[in-house]
């Protein structure tokens, strides 16, 4: 097994979150977590890079769909007569297309950060996907307040500022699908020796 301290994994300023010139202070709290940037770019991605990016099996589209469904219920509202359909899988082929949309607004900031367990360290640190949802003081709840409900009723994505690979699987593959081996990089941060002990 890889050591945890060298995990990697992909965050994505995602166009709201560059629009709101935040991109510096959410890079500052992820690297004050402990985490090392090891790659960086701007980037204005084709719609068909996005697409391979939510690499969307049936199974995941289901799941998106099954979430609009829900928030479209519990509001009250008739999801045939809002989507035109009432099939998940559908629902989550529009919500994609909304969230590639999205993505495509304006420039996004992609990054690599490498440390302790940092697929997880990352997900905790911006917090729940829907803004409203999420935890004070972690990234998405402190730069958005945007809603599930709003958001489908308006039939737009949901706009919560970042994103960070799921999982390590992900993670392994969002860094080869945004970064050529020569955009990353091996250095050692003066914080290194703090956190993981001398070097052995
Ligand atoms: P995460 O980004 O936290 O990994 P998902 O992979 O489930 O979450 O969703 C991808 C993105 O799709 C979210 O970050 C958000 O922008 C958007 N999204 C998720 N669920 C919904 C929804 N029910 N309605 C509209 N947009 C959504």
């Amino acid at each position: 097994m890889d050591n945890p301290q060298k995990e990697r994994t992909v965050v994505i300023i995602k166009p709201d979150g560059v629009q709101l010139g935040a991109t510096g202070e959410i890079l500052a709290r992820l690297e004050k977590r402990g985490l090392k940037l090891v790659g960086i770019k701007m980037v204005k991605p084709t719609r068909d890079h996005l697409d391979k990016h939510y690499n969307a099996t049936d199974a995941w589209l289901t799941g998106l769909g099954d979430k609009t469904y829900n928030a479209f219920a519990e509001f009250g509202w008739d999801v045939k007569e809002k989507m035109g359909t009432d099939d998940k899988l559908e629902i989550g082929k529009k919500v994609k297309n909304w969230l590639v949309n999205y993505m495509q607004e304006a420039p996004l900031v992609a990054m690599v950060l490498e440390g302790m367990h940092a697929v997880s360290t990352v997900r905790k640190t911006i917090g729940h996907t829907i803004p409203i949802q999420a935890e004070p003081g972690s990234i998405r709840a402190d730069f958005s307040t945007d809603s599930n409900t709003a958001a489908n009723i308006e039939q737009r994505a949901v706009r919560n500022v970042i994103h960070a690979s799921g999982n390590v699987e992900e993670a392994n593959f969002e860094i080869t699908h945004w970064f050529a081996p020569q955009e990353l990089f091996d250095y050692q941060r003066a914080s290194e020796p703090a956190m993981f002990g001398p070097s052995k």
